[in-house]
Order: structure tokens, then sequence, then C-alpha cells
């Protein structure tokens, strides 16, 4: 992700050396720079006119105090800034309430929602030893749902066989039912997807969404499709009340855009990163290690 932002920043920062403040015009620079590196990286383009901005009010008067020169403090505001764009702290996946805990996830056809179906079985198996159950809605790919079985015999989850016939709400639902009757612990739905934005999908996600209450609302998107990822986003949000966000295919993503711009779009926080095809390949989100990623 990004080619690193402090190293672009050197030449820009050095001119700042003996200032002993920070103020909009020995600044100009080095914020340009900053706003052309978000671009490249895609970032979308109002998220990086709001990150400037608040950059430049934090910087703005601040006296250059003696532990760091000047271009290390705007360094500083960068990094910080980052953080909360992307949310301060991991937040972790909740799985405190009642079992059969449910688990939906949401997004595209390709953006790797039934891979990562498994990946979280497999996380939740290793690290709470909680059963787990998989389902697959997506009644328009009979190879999805296969998929799915195969995925869940791989990471030990339980697999709720379902069937195009029938309809995705009603998947959904006796797939919590049974979990309720075996007293597994927790329901991890994978929906169809589209290709595109479209009513239908919505409007079937939301069924599902009120027939089985989840407890996490997980929206699923390819990094790679960059401003793309971000439209769709939107769009899911005003759908779906998210509680998070999974980042696909981060290992093939050299632009990293996507990380900043979501939270802000969707106002949920990015949970976990896809980093491969491997059941293993998921890791939880820290936004402070993203943002020093992004530094260098
Ligand atoms: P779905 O249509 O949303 O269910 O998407 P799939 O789970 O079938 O994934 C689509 C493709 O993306 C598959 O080839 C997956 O192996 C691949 N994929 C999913 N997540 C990742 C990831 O984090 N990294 C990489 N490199 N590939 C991924």
């Amino acid at each position: 992700m990004f080619n690193s932002l402090t190293e672009r920043l050197e030449a820009t920062v050095r001119r700042l050396r003996g200032q002993a403040f920070l103020n909009d015009e020995n600044i100009a620079d080095a914020l340009r720079e900053v706003r052309m590196a978000l671009l490249e990286a895609d970032v979308a383009l109002p998220v990086v006119r709001g990150f400037i901005e608040q950059v430049r009010q934090d910087a703005i008067g601040r006296e250059i105090g003696k532990s760091l020169n000047p271009g290390q403090l705007l360094v500083k505001l960068v990094h910080d800034r980052l953080i909360s764009l992307m949310g301060s702290e991991n937040a972790a996946l909740n799985l405190a309430g009642a079992p059969p805990v449910v688990i939906l996830l949401a997004g595209l056809q390709g953006s790797g929602k039934t891979t990562t179906s498994a990946k979280l079985a497999r996380l939740i198996r290793e690290q709470t030893k909680k059963s787990v159950l998989l389902v697959s809605a997506d009644v328009y790919r009979p190879a999805a749902i296969e998929q799915l079985r195969v995925l869940a015999g791989q990471v030990g989850a339980q697999f709720q066989p379902s069937d195009i016939s029938q309809k995705p709400v009603d998947i959904a639902a006796e797939a919590v039912a049974e979990a309720r009757r075996r007293a597994l612990d927790v329901v991890i739905v994978d929906t169809a997807g589209r290709l595109h934005i479209d009513a239908d999908m919505m409007a079937e996600i939301r069924a599902i969404h009120a027939a089985v209450k989840p407890l996490e609302t997980l929206f699923v998107v390819d990094s790679m499709t960059g401003q793309d990822a971000v439209n769709t986003a939107k769009a899911f949000h005003e759908a779906l009340p998210l509680t998070g966000v999974i980042l696909t295919k981060t290992d093939g993503d050299a632009r990293g855009g996507a990380a900043l711009s979501i939270r802000e779009v969707t106002g949920a926080p990015i949970k976990f990163l896809g980093v491969g095809e491997k059941t293993g390949a998921l890791e939880a989100f820290h936004p402070e290690r993203v943002a020093s990623r992004i530094l260098g």
C-alpha cells in the first residue's frame, strides 16, 4: 500500500527547517504532496479534501516543540489523522449475544463473500472454539452452495444444505432455527451478490436481515475495485445497518485507497482484511499498522 509517504514528503518538509510555527504558507507544498499521494492511491476525492482540511487545521499555528522538528511534526499530524480516518482501534468481531449469534455477509458477486464466510468460520473456531454453522442463501449460483459446503469441511464448520428451489429468506431463517435446535453458537449466512447493485438484490438482503436479525452485518468488498468499492459501500450502507466491513484481496492491491475511504463513507469500521485465497488468509484490521505502512 502506498509508496512511503514520509519519503515523498522529505523534500518539502526539509524546507520547514528552522520555522517556529506551522502556517498555511509553509505547509502548502507538503499538503499538496499528501493530496497527490492520496489521489494516486485512489482515495475518494471528497475524503481527500476533508482529510487535507483537517490536517491543515491541526497544523496551523502549531508551535514547534523541542522533541520534533517541523517536518516530523507535520508527518505526525498526517499519521494521527490517517488513524482517525480509519477508526482509532481494531474493532473486534461481536459475538456477545445469545446463541445462535448470526453473522450476515453482504456484497457484490466476486467480492469474496463465500471465501470470507469460510475464513471467518475458521477464525472463530480457532480463536473462540465456538461451533459455527455455514449456510449459503445464494440460490442463483448452485456452484456457490457447493463451494461453501467444501470450504465448511476444510475449516471444521457445520454446513446447512440449501437448495436453489428455496427462497433465500427461508434458507437463512431455517439455518438459524437449525442452529438453535442443535445448540450451535454462530451462524454465518452467505448471500447472493450480483455484478452490479440492483433493487432486487437489496430487497432480498434486507428481507434476510429482517428475518434473522444478525448481530454482525458485514459488507465484503474487493479492495482492488478502487472508487467503485466506495460507491458500492455507499449503496449497501444505505440499504442495511452495516456493523463492519471486510476488505478483500488486499494482497493484490498496491494502492490501498479503499481502506481510507470506506470508513468515512459508511461510518462502519473495517474489521478484517482478506490477504489471500486460502482459508487462513484473514487478518484483523489495525488502523495504526496501516497508517504506519502508508507513512513508511
Ligand atoms: P463471492 O462471489 O463474493 O462469494 O466471491 P468468492 O468467495 O467466490 O471469491 C471470488 C474470488 O476471489 C475467488 O477466486 C477467491 O479465491 C478470491 N478471493 C477472495 N478473497 C481473496 C483475498 O483476500 N485475496 C485473494 N488474492 N483472492 C481472494
